[in-house]
């Protein structure tokens, strides 16, 4: 019959549990436990040791623990496992061991001495478990990053990784480069450029973590020079590795920013854009000059064929008290045909251009001109001083007769200043806002224009350079019926003496309105 007995109300303590206990537990360890002798001899290995070598009890008791060596691991860490080891203390560290079948692998061995009472190491406990494929994943999240970072090093883009607080955690050749180009940090100027073009929407696709796809941002270099940027955002989410996070992972968010130096192309597009402008401006000058042109030459014929045709009617009276004139006739029918051929003519002249009215920006319009007539100032020593307006000088208009109009300005400037020998060369530009228009000043240092011509200038055909140098004198008088399509005015001031200075002011709107 069986006996009751009472459980134990307190835990045991070790002293309490018995031994075959202990030995149940070594043997059935998931770990490969061996206990040697003094000198590494095998005295027991538990099953998992048996399971992970390959090799049973009997094959391994008695042998040295270097059975399992593989005799790659440098004989230095064997020196200083038995350093260690001897001096009492626990060793622990990674060792290619060589299983039964002769296949490798990587145990992570820790090594501890069993002291006696008398305080010798009479054995060791070695213990260890198989980490090939945690080295395997180790390794190859070390080669992913190793690759990753050679790619990102090698493209031809600048990129950069922030953390929460903005800061670099990871950059690439391109990138550094750039922090020579624009200094500390090129990431945060292109941000807070971002920031500023985009407003709002850039605070919300922030929080929110959304993309930005590819936007263009202007930034200006410490040396005072422009450079274009094509810049865009895209997040990525890290889990928290910390042990704390183990069981309630915690998200991470990083911006990568991925940045391409755009300034050449915006260069090119430049010159392209300038190039078609010129284009544009030739061949609207063309047409305008075949307008003034045509419409001048039906202006000066108008004059005789009034004349002719108040004699006409002067005959035509006398006719009529009886007189006998039989010219008259005739001078009708010659008058006719004058006044077909003048409508002819009045039909060849071309149509004003239809462009649209449009917002137009009077500050870009006047850059625009000075990158037209470049060459012209650069051939002719012209010094240039620009003077934009502060506030925004935008009126409703057309904006390649407005190009025109202050290209005409800016030539016959040049021309002026060429016409003197010596002295200075200058050509000032302002724009300047006033309550209800935008006045612009083209002044030059050149010879100036005579009071008593102040008015003439702007009359079709006429010139102060004289035919021999093929001006037709239609270049005021294009610039007078732009200005007054625009419902503005042009003059000359009479104030100014030491050159010349045209005066356009240019009312914000048709209706009056700021735009
Ligand atoms: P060895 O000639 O055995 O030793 C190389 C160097 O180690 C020597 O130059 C010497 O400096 C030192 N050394 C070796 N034996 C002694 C000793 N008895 N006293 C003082 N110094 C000594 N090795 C493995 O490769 N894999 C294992 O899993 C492993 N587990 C071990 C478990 C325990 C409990 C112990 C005590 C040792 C273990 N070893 C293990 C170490 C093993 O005993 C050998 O030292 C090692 O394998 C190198 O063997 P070897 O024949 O190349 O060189």
């Amino acid at each position: 019959m069986s006996k009751q007995t009472a459980a134990p109300t307190t835990p045991a303590t070790s002293s309490e549990v018995p031994m075959h206990l202990f030995r149940k537990a070594v043997e059935q360890a998931a770990l490969a436990i061996s206990i040697t002798d003094a000198h590494a001899n095998i005295l027991y290995a538990n099953g998992a040791f048996q399971r992970i070598t390959g090799y049973g009890q009997d094959e391994v008791v008695g042998h040295n623990e270097s059975i399992l060596s593989y005799r790659v691991t440098p004989k230095l860490v064997y020196e200083t496992l038995w350093a260690q080891i001897q001096r009492q203390r626990p060793w622990n560290g990674l060792l290619v061991n060589k299983r039964k079948d002769g296949s490798r692998y990587l145990a992570d061995v820790t090594i501890t001495p069993v002291v006696s009472e008398d305080g010798d190491t009479t054995h060791y406990l070695g213990m260890h478990r198989d980490v090939t494929e945690v080295h395997r994943l180790e390794r190859q999240v070390q080669n992913q990053k190793t690759l990753i970072e050679s790619v990102v090093d090698a493209a031809q883009v600048a990129i950069v990784l922030l953390d929460e607080k903005e800061r670099v955690v990871l950059d690439n050749q391109e990138y550094k480069k750039l922090i020579g180009d624009l200094g500390k940090e090129p990431a945060l100027k292109l941000l807070a450029a971002l920031r500023e073009q985009m407003g709002d929407a850039f605070a919300t696709a922030h929080d929110k973590h959304r993309n930005i796809a590819a936007r263009e941002v202007c930034i200006e270099t410490p040396k005072k020079m422009s450079r274009w940027f094509s810049c865009a955002i895209s997040w990525f989410e890290e889990h928290d590795v910390g042990a704390d996070a183990f069981y309630e992972p915690l998200r991470r968010h990083y911006l990568l920013l991925t940045i391409q130096d755009i300034s050449e192309i915006k260069r090119q597009q430049e010159a392209l854009r300038i190039n078609s402008l010129r284009a544009l401006l030739s061949e609207q000058e063309r047409i305008q000059g075949l307008r003034e042109t045509l419409a001048g030459a039906v202006y000066q014929l108008e004059g005789p064929l009034n004349m002719l045709s108040a004699v006409a009617n002067m005959m035509e009276r006398k006719r009529d008290s009886g007189a006998d004139l039989p010219a008259a006739s005739a001078l009708e029918e010659a008058m006719q045909k004058s006044r077909e051929a003048l409508e002819k003519l009045r039909a060849c002249i071309p149509n004003q251009s239809t462009e649209a009215m449009q917002p137009v920006d009077l500050n870009e319009v006047l850059v625009d001109v000075l990158k037209l007539a470049t060459a012209n100032l650069l051939s002719t020593g012209v010094v240039v001083e620009w003077q934009p307006s502060s506030d925004t000088a935008t009126i409703s208009g057309h904006p390649a007769q407005l190009t025109n109009l202050f290209k005409q300005l800016v030539t016959n400037a040049i021309e002026a200043m060429n016409e003197r020998r010596g002295g200075s060369r200058e050509l000032r530009l302002s724009c300047m806002t006033r309550a209800d228009h935008i006045e612009v000043l083209v002044e030059d240092s050149g010879p100036g224009i005579a009071d008593d011509l102040r008015y003439q200038v702007f009359q079709p055909f006429f010139t102060t350079k004289g035919a021999a140098k093929q001006h037709l004198g239609l270049g005021l008088a294009m610039a007078q019926e732009v200005v007054n399509r625009h419902g503005g005015i042009i003059d000359i001031d009479p104030a100014y003496r030491s050159g010349c200075r045209v005066r356009v002011q240019l009312p914000y709107l048709a209706g009056g309105n700021h735009v």
